[in-house]
């Protein structure tokens, strides 16, 4: 019979699952503080303490102000104090990182997407912000106490988000030492932040994605009066802690990173960041899910027995975790190439493309399995699974998000079809997992995904879902093999 056990926690599921787990140390304290603080607090706002737009002072100024409960502030806190950001760049790596996010959004999912936006604008502006910028901001977002600077990475626009080369409509104006920016952001995650990394298009530059570049845009004015405005908060069915709102940039100061011509790279190394961020994210929440079932289940009596001790049940708890190990083992393959990638300029090597294909898989995989499992979680609990007060069906609404923002799961597919067919990354992927465990099985996955590249586009695009969920699921099933 399958020990259930490491289910119960993440730091046990992180241990039975990584053979070098660094920073035990901080991930123990983590978890400690987590159980006697933040899971109330992190309930608690998920009910009752979503965040507010105060737009104005009494006296009538535009302040734009974000009211949170003053325990947010705690939770949000401490994961900065952790170092889910300043770790990446202090320790030249993104293991701590996503080993915290790991931790962390078994609790609370949503509050991962504040961090990872951070993040995303902390390493471009590292990465790509002259040495005045960096000199002028980067330290702010590296701070280990409460007065850090939080980030926020904006691009989508009313139009859509999944072709933004069409629908982004905000112009950046050269002026001065900088670029005055024009337009409106439709979803603008961690709205209030003091930094911003937002897509927008140089006046005069071709259309298309390609003519889009990547601004840094601070909250404030160099007068000291604001430089964007929160239009309205949304009201949304999940990361209720976080303000997801509405911009307003209107001639808006902004610092251009990298070159006008680089642009879309650097808007897809933020998406890199963040969708590796989704699937640890999604892969915590099933985990999360699938705990709460088992605490369930274990005291649940039907028929004379807990409903654990039912052999259905008893199976899928086994089945689901098995499935658990593939997703963690495919989401973290996608951590550590991206470890081995994130500083990598354009033009790129191999091992970016095979990252990025590794990463299509895993934000599209895990998110479908997060959507799943927090499903059946749901029906474990059976008619209290759908009631608010016993938190089983929070974790279907946190769910429900994972596979739609960072690109929905219609764009990992395409995406991944395009660094097969442009960079033939299947082959590195391919190569890589007949290292592990080498099976006819892959050769004959291997042939069928060159024989699909070559049909006609429609064909192609239409009749691709089932062959990237089969690759999807045998790379992660593979590489599950090798963290045994
Ligand atoms: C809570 C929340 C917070 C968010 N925060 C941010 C943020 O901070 N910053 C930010 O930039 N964005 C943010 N987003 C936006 C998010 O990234 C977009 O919603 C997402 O990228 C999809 O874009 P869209 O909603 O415009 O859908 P659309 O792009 O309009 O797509 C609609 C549907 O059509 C499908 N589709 C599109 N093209 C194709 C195609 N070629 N083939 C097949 N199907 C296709 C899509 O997959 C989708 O199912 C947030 C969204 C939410 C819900």
């Amino acid at each position: 019979m399958t020990d259930l056990r490491a289910l119960r926690s993440p730091l046990s599921f992180q241990l039975s699952n990584l053979q070098d787990l660094p920073h035990h140390d901080l991930l123990v304290s983590e978890e400690a503080w987590w159980k006697t603080e933040g899971i109330a607090i992190s309930h608690a706002i998920d009910r009752a303490g979503t965040p507010w737009l105060r737009m104005f002072d009494r006296l009538g100024k535009r302040v734009d102000e974000i009211l949170y409960p003053r325990e947010y502030q705690t939770i949000l806190m401490r994961g900065y104090r952790s170092g889910v950001v300043w770790r990446a760049l202090e320790e030249k790596s993104l293991i701590p990182t996503y080993l915290l996010i790991y931790n962390i959004s078994f609790h609370d999912p949503g509050i991962c997407c504040p961090y990872t936006v951070s993040l995303g604008t902390a390493v471009p502006l590292a990465k790509y912000g002259s040495a005045g910028l960096q000199l002028r901001f980067l330290p702010q977002l590296l701070r280990k106490d409460d007065s850090v600077w939080q980030g926020a990475t904006w691009m989508t626009e009313i139009k859509g988000g999944s072709d933004l080369g069409a629908a982004v409509e905000t112009i950046a104006r050269s002026a001065g030492d900088g670029w005055l920016l024009t337009g409106e952001k439709y979803f603008t995650s961690n709205a209030g932040a003091e930094l911003a990394v937002v897509a927008a298009r140089p006046e005069g530059a071709p259309a298309g994605v390609r003519g889009l570049a990547l601004f840094l845009v601070p909250r404030y004015r160099k007068n000291g009066e604001l430089n964007y405005f929160i239009r309205r908060l949304k009201d949304k069915i999940a990361t209720r802690s976080v303000p997801t709102g509405e911009v307003e940039l209107k001639d808006s100061e902004g610092y251009l990173l990298g070159t006008g011509e680089s642009g879309v790279y650097l808007i897809l190394e933020v998406l890199n960041l963040s969708r590796v961020a989704n699937s640890v994210v999604s892969v915590a929440l099933a985990q999360r899910a699938m705990a709460d079932a088992l605490s369930y289940a274990e005291h649940r009596i039907a028929f004379a027995k807990p409903i654990l001790d039912h052999p259905l049940l008893r199976h899928q708890f086994e089945h689901r975790l098995t499935s658990l190990r593939s997703a963690f083992a495919l989401a973290w393959e996608s951590v550590q190439l991206l470890n081995d990638v994130w500083m990598d300029w354009p033009p790129y090597s191999d091992r970016y493309h095979l990252f990025r294909l590794v990463a299509h898989l895993a934000k599209y995989w895990t998110a479908e399995f997060a959507v799943d499992t927090a499903k059946w979680a749901m029906e474990v609990h059976g008619g209290l699974g759908v009631l608010a007060e016993y938190g089983a069906e929070r974790w279907l609404r946190e769910a429900m998000i994972l596979a739609i923002w960072e690109g929905t799961s219609h764009r990992q597919i395409l995406d991944g079809l395009e660094v097969m067919e442009r960079r033939r990354a299947h082959k590195l992927l391919f190569r890589r997992l007949a290292e592990i465990a080498p099976s006819k099985e892959l050769q004959d996955l291997e042939s069928e995904v060159e024989h699909h590249l070559k049909l006609p586009p429609e064909e192609k695009e239409a009749l691709a879902e089932p062959l990237f969920r089969r690759l999807a699921t045998l790379t992660a099933e593979t590489l599950a093999r090798k963290s045994k």
